[in-house]
Formats: structure tokens, C-alpha cells, sequence
């Protein structure tokens, strides 16, 4: 048994070993990538559950090597924090973000805060709100332009210089969401002191919420809590029209998902955004 465990463990270290220089691998191309265009934010619409009326976009990263088959976004951005280019990556999306939400003023589409996804290593510098800022201002948008979803594992670390910051976003008037709520290891205690105005409820509650009691479950809790903290809150991954009417049953009021809108490539939300905001 011993030896089983000794060659079990030497396969997995050689897979971890490999994974490592993979990702290693894939952060040498992002610079070369981003530079060639090869890299573009999706939009993903949000509504309310009632009206279905649309409340924001989510931007999301895509990567599509020419050729080569897309690369999933948490492996680019897990890659990009390794190397320390998710300065830069980051810094990238916050400007193309204000880039398209200016295009979309300019053509006199209607403009919902477009949410973006912050990683936990943009905060270390201690200068994320002045580079929001910056960009904001090159495109004369106000600052609820935009919304950052920050996961929970941020309030593991550096916390009271997060929360500085946070506080400096809220009142450059940009929202801040709590993304894949439920799914970290932190404890509910920094809720108090967050300032925090959406709750995102993990895909992987709202999928099965249906077939599985505990999801549901977890699902109705986030709702109230959320609601008790003065928050909104937003049910992600939506896939179909039974797990909307239970959403709604439990008082959650709003949605993003494959039912409603998957995530559309620049041109193709300004399309969207034509034919539905009038
Ligand atoms: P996330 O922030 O939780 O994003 C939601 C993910 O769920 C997206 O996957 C979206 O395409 C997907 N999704 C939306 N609706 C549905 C649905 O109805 N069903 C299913 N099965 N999936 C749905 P995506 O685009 O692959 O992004 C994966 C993750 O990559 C994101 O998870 C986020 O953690 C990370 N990511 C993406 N863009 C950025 C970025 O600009 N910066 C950072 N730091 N992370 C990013
Ligand atoms: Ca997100
Ligand atoms: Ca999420
Ligand atoms: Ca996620």
C-alpha cells in the first residue's frame, strides 16, 4: 500500500509538474496575444426576473488563438496571476470596458453599468481605484459606468487595505459585487464590513436547485441574507425557465444567464442592445 501511495503520489507531482509549466507556457503568449487583438471582452446581458428588463452587462475575457482552439478565461487569468501580467491584463479590460460602455453612449444605446472581474492581485498595489479613475475620466463616464465583482477569497488577505479601497470605489459611485457567493472558505463576518451592493449566486447552486434540496436551499438563504444586508442580489448560470420561476418564488429579482443571453462578442451586444433597449 505504501508503495501504491509512493507511485500514486510521484504521478500526480509529474501531473502538477506539468500543469505548472503549461500554465508557465500560456503566460509567455498573453502579452503577443493581447497586442494582436487575439484577446476581446464578451457580453453577457442581466435583467430583473419580473420585467426582464436589462439591469447590466458582465464583461468577460475571451481568447481565441487563430487556429487553435479558445482558451477557457480562468485558466488565462490564473496564468496572467503567476506572472504578474494581471496588472496589465486587468488594466487592459478596465479600458476596453470604458472603451465600449463610451461607443455605446456615442451611438445613443442605452447604457447599463457594464460589471467587471477584478482579481484579488489588482488590489495589492493599493492603486486600483486611481487606475479606474483614470480611465473613466480619458472617456467622461460617470463612475456607475461600471460594477467590480470581486470573489470572497479576497477578504482573506490585506484586509483593511481592500477595504479602502472598496470604500473609495463606492464613492466614486461604482458598484461592488460579491461573485461565486457561498463557494470560498472565508466566513460571513467580513459582510458587515464590506461595502458590498450585489450578492452573485454561484452557478453551481442555481443548477440543480431544482433536483437537489441542499441547492435549493443554499439558494433561498442567499436571498434572504442578501436582502437582510440591504443587498441585491443576482442568480447566475440560469438555464431554464423552471429554475427562474423557483429564483423568483424565492424572492430573488434578478438573473443572468444562458436562458436569458449568453455572453455576445462586442458587435454582436451592440446588435442586441439595438433591437432591445428603445
Ligand atoms: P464568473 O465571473 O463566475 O463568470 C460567469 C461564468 O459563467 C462565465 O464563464 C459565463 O460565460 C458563464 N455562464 C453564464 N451564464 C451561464 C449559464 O447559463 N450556464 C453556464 N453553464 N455558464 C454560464 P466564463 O466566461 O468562461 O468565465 C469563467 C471565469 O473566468 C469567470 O467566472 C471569472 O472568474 C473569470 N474571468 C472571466 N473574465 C475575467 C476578467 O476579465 N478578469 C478576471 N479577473 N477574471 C475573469
Ligand atoms: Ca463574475
Ligand atoms: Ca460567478
Ligand atoms: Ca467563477
Amino acid at each position: 500500500a505504501k508503495r501504491c501511495g509512493r507511485a500514486t503520489y510521484r504521478i500526480f507531482d509529474s501531473l502538477r509538474r506539468a500543469a505548472e509549466l503549461n500554465t508557465l507556457l500560456l503566460a509567455d503568449r498573453i502579452p503577443d496575444a493581447l497586442a494582436a487583438g487575439e484577446i476581446q471582452l464578451y457580453y453577457q446581458p442581466q435583467f430583473t426576473i419580473g420585467d426582464r428588463r436589462l439591469i447590466g452587462m458582465e464583461a468577460l475575457l475571451r481568447w481565441m488563438p487563430p487556429g487553435g482552439a479558445p482558451i477557457a478565461p480562468d485558466q488565462l487569468v490564473l496564468a496572467a496571476e503567476q506572472t504578474g501580467f494581471i496588472a496589465e491584463l486587468g488594466e487592459w479590460v478596465i479600458h476596453e470596458a470604458c472603451r465600449q460602455i463610451s461607443q455605446w453612449r456615442n451611438q445613443g444605446l442605452e447604457t447599463v453599468p457594464v460589471a467587471i472581474n477584478v482579481s484579488g492581485v489588482q488590489f495589492l498595489r493599493g492603486e486600483l481605484t486611481q487606475i479606474i479613475t483614470k480611465h473613466l475620466e480619458h472617456f467622461r463616464l460617470p463612475g456607475r459606468s461600471l460594477e467590480i465583482e470581486i470573489t470572497e477569497t479576497i477578504a482573506l488577505d490585506n484586509t483593511e487595505g481592500i477595504l479602502r479601497e472598496l470604500h473609495e470605489l463606492r464613492q466614486a459611485g461604482l458598484g461592488v459585487a460579491i461573485d461565486d457567493f457561498g463557494t470560498g472558505f472565508s466566513s460571513l463576518s467580513y459582510l458587515r464590513y464590506f461595502p458590498i451592493n450585489r450578492i452573485k449566486i454561484d452557478r453551481t447552486f442555481v443548477n440543480g436547485c431544482l433536483e437537489f434540496r441542499e441547492n435549493a436551499a443554499i439558494c433561498k438563504t442567499i436571498v434572504s441574507l442578501a436582502h437582510n444586508l440591504g443587498c441585491q442580489v443576482i442568480a447566475e448560470g440560469v438555464e431554464t425557465d423552471e429554475q427562474l420561476d423557483f429564483l423568483l418564488q424565492q424572492g430573488c429579482e434578478e438573473v443572468q444567464g444562458y436562458l436569458l443571453a449568453k455572453p455576445l462578442p462586442a458587435e454582436a451586444a451592440s446588435e442586441w442592445l439595438k433591437e432591445h433597449c428603445h
